[in-house]
């Protein structure tokens, strides 16, 4: 940019131009500390909310491993109840198969007989059941391990993700602190008339987004508006000059070319 102040010095002094460049070096420096300070602070935020994400799907994970365990439980009361059922049913069996040997008529071995052959007949489907109730059971016991699988991993990527922001956390803190220690000098730079429209616009919209670069010689940096030519002029007059759009503070780049058309 200086060397197109110096092409223009008929309209503009030296003294002029490196007051102008002055200020230019002064405003990017401010927008890349303040670039680096939101990233920073950005990293402090985040650290805690991921870390409640992720207790959260610990958890998830800890949930639903309770229901398959309660799931399991209860199947394997159910099984249990239908091995109970057919030990019943064998006892019956034996009880009767004594009473039969001990039948003091040829009635009462007959009721017996008939009740004996019933009672084996139904026998086979009770044991079914009974099996396949314990078949049901094993399968399910297999979802158990994943489960805790999951939840295993969820501890352990909470834990690490713990470990380091622990550890980052002060190294972030002091090095926002050097950021802002070197953002305070350079705001102490900036003219009475910039500073106070900086000042205003780091209140309004936020540190990192009180500054944008012209891009792409006419367009505003920070939502891409294009700056009439009139706001170049000023800005290169010097002036300090906010996008109409989103009202960012607007600053050139070092090899700033001029286009008048
Ligand atoms: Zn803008």
């Amino acid at each position: 940019m200086l060397e197109w102040l110096r092409k223009h010095k008929n309209t503009i002094t030296m003294a002029e131009a490196k007051t102008v460049e002055s200020i230019r070096e002064t405003l990017e420096e401010i927008h890349h500390l303040q670039d680096r300070l939101a990233d920073l602070n950005g990293r402090l935020r985040r650290g805690p909310v991921l870390l409640k994400n992720q207790e959260n799907n610990i958890q998830k994970a800890a949930a639903k491993l309770d229901k398959i365990k309660s799931e399991h439980q209860k199947l394997l009361a159910e099984s249990n109840q239908k091995e109970q059922e057919v030990a019943a049913h064998d006892r019956s069996i034996e009880k009767r198969r004594t009473q039969l040997a001990e039948a003091k008529t040829n009635k009462d071995y007959q009721a017996l007989q008939i009740q004996i052959e019933a009672a084996l007949r139904s026998r086979g489907s009770l044991d079914d059941a009974a099996l396949e109730a314990i078949d049901k059971t094993e399968k399910f016991a297999e979802n158990i391990p994943p489960a805790e699988d999951e939840v295993k991993k969820a501890e352990e990527l909470y834990e690490v993700t713990k470990k380091k922001f622990l550890a980052d956390k002060p190294l972030i803190e002091a090095e926002a602190a050097d950021w802002t220690a070197e953002l305070k000098d350079a705001e102490a730079k900036l003219p009475k008339e910039f500073r106070e429209i900086y000042n205003r616009l780091v209140q309004s919209n936020g540190g990192n987004e009180a500054l944008a670069v012209v891009a792409n010689n006419k367009y505003c940096g920070g939502c891409n508006l294009q700056i009439p030519i009139n706001s170049l002029a000023q800005i290169l007059a010097h002036k300090p000059i906010v996008c109409s759009s989103c009202a960012r503070l607007l600053y050139v780049p070092k090899e700033y070319e001029f286009d008048k058309g």
